[in-house]
């Protein structure tokens, strides 16, 4: 078992990881990042990232990654490889375990562990990943615009995608496996009333259909009368929710029934002092990287009035 002590120690390597990371560094804490085990985060799985402001060509997911690591590289930020297993904030120093063996003692620490989208878990999903399947309406939507898509889903988020890329869509093929949907009343109306929003009912994701140049359309199953029907589409979107990578801190952290760490609403700040959430993992509602860069920018800034405040009123005792 190893020792290593820090002043601020960021869990994640997403947008909102490198970005407390870079304001932390500037302010002379000299931060230790630790990756987890997808180094750059849920960008390094697509191809085109085009509102991200700064990038008026637009830029690729893993290349804008790499050129974050390195703005907080430039700055002191130590970057290492490891996954953190385990978290005991019950006194203070806070301390993290990491890979199951090395524990490091931090006077503060930042959570930028994302979120993961939840998947169907279908082979032909797999294969189509980032040519033509989407998990995210408002970052791909706008690559299928004037085509047609299909959202998977029957939730506040899948009729709300629907909508979204109703605008953009010549048509957008809702598929609700039960009878009815889970989304507060109101947006459903919303749903209803779009009308280039088809809604098919009892409607089972079989197969996502494609080739070469992407996906052409999904087959569906109605799991009432076990008919198959093929959708011609363009666009396949998953919008049946997220999972945050919490799970480690739930001892300790105040979340929501999902999942997301609770902070203290125009700050970072969670329940137990020193500890700092940003990024996906206490945002169920935006979940796109420049909230998470700039979450991530609130942490670094809270992290350090934490670490000042508490400097100062160490000096003060020391004087008596
Ligand atoms: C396919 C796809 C395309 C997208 N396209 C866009 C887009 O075009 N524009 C846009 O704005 N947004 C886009 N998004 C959303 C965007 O990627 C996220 O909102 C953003 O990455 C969230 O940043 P984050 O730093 O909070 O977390 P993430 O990017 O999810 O990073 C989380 C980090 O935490 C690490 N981690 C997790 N658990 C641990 C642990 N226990 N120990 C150590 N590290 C850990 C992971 O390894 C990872 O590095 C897209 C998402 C996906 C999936």
């Amino acid at each position: 078992m190893s020792k290593e002590e820090v002043k601020v120690l960021i869990i994640g390597s997403g947008p909102a990881g490198y970005t407390a990371a870079i304001y932390a560094a500037r302010a002379g804490l000299k931060p230790v990042l630790y990756t987890g085990a997808q180094p750059g985060g849920q960008l390094t799985t697509t191809n085109d990232v085009e509102n991200f402001p700064g990038y008026p060509n637009g830029i690729n997911g893993p290349e804008m990654m790499i050129d974050l690591q390195k703005q907080a590289e430039r700055f002191g930020t130590k970057v290492s490889y490891g996954m953190v297993t385990a978290v005991d904030f019950s006194g203070y120093p806070l301390k993290v375990t990491v890979d199951e063996k090395d524990v490091v003692t931090a006077a503060s620490v930042i959570i930028a562990t994302g979120a993961t989208a939840k998947y169907l878990g279908i082979p032909s999903e797999e294969k189509f990943n980032n040519k033509g399947v989407s998990a995210c309406a408002v970052c791909d939507g706008f690559f299928y615009r004037g085509k047609e898509v299909a959202v998977v889903g029957a939730g506040d988020s899948a009729a709300e995608e629907a909508t979204y890329l109703a605008n953009l869509c010549t048509k957008v093929h809702l598929l609700v496996r039960r009878d009815e949907m889970r989304a507060s009343k109101i947006m459903q109306q919303r749903v209803e009333k779009t009308a280039n929003i088809e809604i098919h009912w009892n409607a089972e994701t079989d197969e996502i259909l494609g080739d070469d140049s992407g996906v052409t359309g999904v087959r569906i199953v109605n799991n009432k009368t076990g008919k198959k029907s093929i959708i011609p589409i363009q666009g396949f979107f998953l919008a049946i929710g997220h999972q945050p990578n919490t799970s480690i801190f739930k001892k300790y952290l105040d979340m929501d029934e999902t999942g997301y760490i609770k902070v203290i609403p125009g700050s970072t700040k969670t329940n137990v002092e020193g500890v700092f959430a940003v990024g996906d993992a206490a945002d169920r509602v935006y979940r796109q990287a420049i909230t998470a860069a700039g979450t991530g920018c609130m942490g670094a800034l809270d992290a350090e009035k934490f670490l000042t405040a508490k400097e100062h009123a160490e000096v003060q005792v020391a004087v008596g």
